[in-house]
């Protein structure tokens, strides 16, 4: 028995190409009209219709095919605790700003209205001084609330230690170390910002960035920024001036 997961969707590229995309592992196939229409079957539920060995394990190794519903099920929560577990260890706080909805492309797939883009209304100083008081104001409850956490983790540790007859509190590794990984960690970030829109690097958004990079160097945050690139070279000196704590996707 065989199951074509659920997690799944066709969209037709041209007359011999259809784009297969699986949005449980993230796997993107380009197909040919063979291929679909036996895809298409296997979607609909017939798992009789005829699969050549080869693709049947390409489907299976992509993560398309599982042996049961079931069997997609333990994928799906062996997923939710990964991504749980990454959620609950990042201890710094991240921030998203749109400093504008606006940009200068039109991408078909793009989840921003024309009209938005068009517009290409920008944030005004007095409100990006707003929401940078506000990230001020967030990352010191975040930072009160890790101190509190760590605090009652180093007690738990502690009492854990005499229980076992084995507190060593003047020889403590953790309050002495010195090593590179802890060096490392008290260089780390102490938070992040994303600038997401539409394209935050649009020339006309030059003052506000500007603003943010300087709020990011004062408090050591990381930026992050999703940009489409086309006024990249616009920015190159203070993407250069701050790229230790540059990273930039699309
Ligand atoms: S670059 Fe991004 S924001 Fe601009 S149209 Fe494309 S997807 Fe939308």
């Amino acid at each position: 028995m065989i199951f074509f997961t659920k997690y799944s969707s066709l969209y037709k590229l041209s007359s011999e190409m259809t784009l297969l995309f699986n949005t449980l592992t993230g796997a993107k196939d380009i197909i040919d009209e063979p291929t679909r229409a036996i895809i298409e079957r296997l979607m609909q539920g017939d798992m009789d219709v005829e699969c050549p060995a080869d693709l049947r394990e390409q489907l299976q190794k992509r993560g398309y095919l599982f042996e049961s519903e079931e069997k997609e099920c333990e994928q799906l929560a062996q997923m939710h605790e990964i991504t749980k577990k990454i959620n609950e260890q990042s201890t710094i706080p991240n921030y998203i700003i749109c400093p504008t909805m606006g940009c200068n492309l039109r991408c078909i797939y793009c989840f921003e209205s024309n009209d938005l883009h068009e517009e290409c209304a920008v944030m005004s100083m007095e409100q990006l001084e707003g929401i940078l008081s506000m990230i001020d104001e967030s990352y010191r409850k975040a930072e009160e609330q890790a101190a509190e956490k760590a605090e009652a983790e180093k007690q738990l540790e502690e009492k854990q230690r005499r229980e076992d007859g084995n507190c060593e509190a003047e020889n403590c590794e953790a309050e002495k170390c010195e090593s590179e990984s802890c060096e490392n960690q008290r260089r780390h970030f102490k938070g992040g910002l994303m600038l997401f829109g539409g394209e935050p690097l649009l020339p006309i958004n030059r003052k506000i960035i500007e603003r943010i990079y300087e709020f990011a160097k004062e408090r050591n945050f990381q930026v992050d920024i999703i940009t489409n690139g086309t006024n990249i070279t616009a920015y190159a000196g203070i993407l250069k001036e701050n790229a230790d704590r540059n990273h930039a996707g699309r």
